[in-house]
């Protein structure tokens, strides 16, 4: 490769052209920087894009991060800060916009779990957090005490800390579970309607305890309101997924709270390093998307939106409606993604066709539509909440085609 300074000697013994170039060739190097052309990874590596027609899934990188996002990530990718200056200004207006005490962002609702977690534990005590996850003659509880039928998987985070969870079923067993050994009392909001202890039980005796509380709503707005709903009924600490309907950075997420457990939490994540939280990393460009992520989402016209997603809904539903065989059913799950949501079954007579198999119908050529087709013979379930305006039609007329094929 020709050096810079071997090409400006060339080009300075050739008057002519020495002269066409003129100054601008000798631009500084970042004033040049935006004329690299444009690629297309997705295009380049052949990746399959497709109508997200299902929800915030991860496998499905979940959402779309708005303009205001991304302007954010690319404006501030310009420029070195601290990291801890980013959080404790980041931190402070999260807190301030979910009315917690103290807030983070963290790198997905799971992190937020996991730190959170390790927090509690630890303290603002640097050498316990070195010590993590071997909790045995640390002098740090080390029981962590949940319903039953909130383990169903992301409980396991709080095990990364090196914490054992006690599960219980009754108030009766929960009273009799706290010991001397008891760190925190885990709650997994979704799961309420399931667990036979409710927010207020669980809290009153977290507080007769003195015992912290966490509450994990990774996927539980809309509502909006659910953002400050459980830090002011009274969770110690509570964790949201950044990437689901906040639309914010996949790999981001918040943990907000009391201003010690927070505190605490932070002496468990980057930039300190020799503790488990260090793979836990949220650059500056997330921490401060997620920000903007976060503020976009409350601000924006929430009964709005939702007429929008009613209207998507009945678009899709009414291009299929007619088709004898077919029936349609809207509703809303009563707790996480709660957002008008299309139930598509039939006659299984009627129809060469399951659940999966229209699924992949779906998925098959261009455009590719994703939707929920994995559950069950007889249905699939379309979400519109992660539909781009237009999308629905699309996707109405590919799901219309597909069912007039499928008739027996
Ligand atoms: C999605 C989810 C998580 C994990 O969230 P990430 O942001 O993907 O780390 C944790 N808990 C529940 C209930 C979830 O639905």
């Amino acid at each position: 490769m020709i050096s810079r300074r071997k090409l400006l000697k060339k080009i300075s013994a050739l008057p002519l052209l020495g002269g066409v170039f003129g100054g601008s060739f000798l631009l500084p190097e970042k004033a040049t920087a935006s004329v690299i052309p444009a690629r297309n990874l997705i295009k380049e590596l052949g990746l399959r894009t497709f109508i997200n027609a299902a929800g915030n899934y991860t496998t499905m990188t979940a959402s779309l991060m708005p303009a205001e996002v991304m302007e954010t990530i690319n404006e501030s990718s310009k420029y070195y800060v601290m990291l801890d200056d980013v959080q404790d200004a980041v931190g402070e207006k999260i807190a301030s916009l979910c009315r917690s005490e103290a807030a983070m962002v963290t790198a997905g609702c799971w992190s937020a779990l996991v730190l959170g977690t390790a927090g509690v534990l630890t303290g603002k005590d640097s050498k316990k957090a070195a010590l993590l996850p071997f909790l045995q003659g640390s002098g740090m509880k080390s029981e962590i005490i949940l319903q039953k039928s909130h383990a169903n998987g992301y409980h396991h985070a709080l095990t990364n800390t090196g914490a054992t969870l006690v599960l219980i079923e009754t108030r009766e067993q929960l009273e009799e579970s706290i010991n001397d050994q008891t760190a925190m009392m885990w709650f997994l909001n979704r799961e309420e309607p399931q667990g036979l202890i409710k927010h207020s039980e669980w809290l009153e005796v977290a507080k007769k305890h003195h015992i912290p509380t966490m509450n994990d709503i990774a996927a539980d707005v809309p509502p909006v309101e659910n953002l400050w709903k459980y830090n002011e009924m009274g969770y110690d600490l509570v964790a949201i997924s950044g990437g689901k309907a906040l639309c914010g950075p996949q790999s981001a997420g918040i943990l907000m709270g009391k201003k010690d457990l927070i505190d605490a939490a932070r002496l468990n994540a980057p930039p300190r390093g020799g503790n488990i939280g260090r793979g836990n990393k949220v650059n500056k460009e997330e921490i401060l998307g997620m920000y903007v992520a976060l503020e976009t989402f409350i601000n924006r016209d929430h009964s709005k939106t939702w007429a929008t997603w009613e209207k998507k809904v009945s678009h899709i539903a009414n291009a299929v409606g007619d088709i004898p065989g077919i029936v349609t059913e809207t509703f809303v799950p009563e707790i996480a993604n709660e957002n008008p949501t299309l139930k598509i079954s039939w006659e299984k007579d009627k129809f060469n066709l399951t659940g999966k198999l229209l699924g992949e119908k779906m998925r098959i050529g261009t455009p590719s539509i994703e939707t929920i087709s994995w559950e069950s013979e007889d249905y699939i379930r379309i979400g519109v909440f992660m539909l781009q305006n237009g999308e629905e039609k699309i996707v109405a007329k590919k799901l219309r085609d597909t069912l007039l094929k499928a008739v027996i």
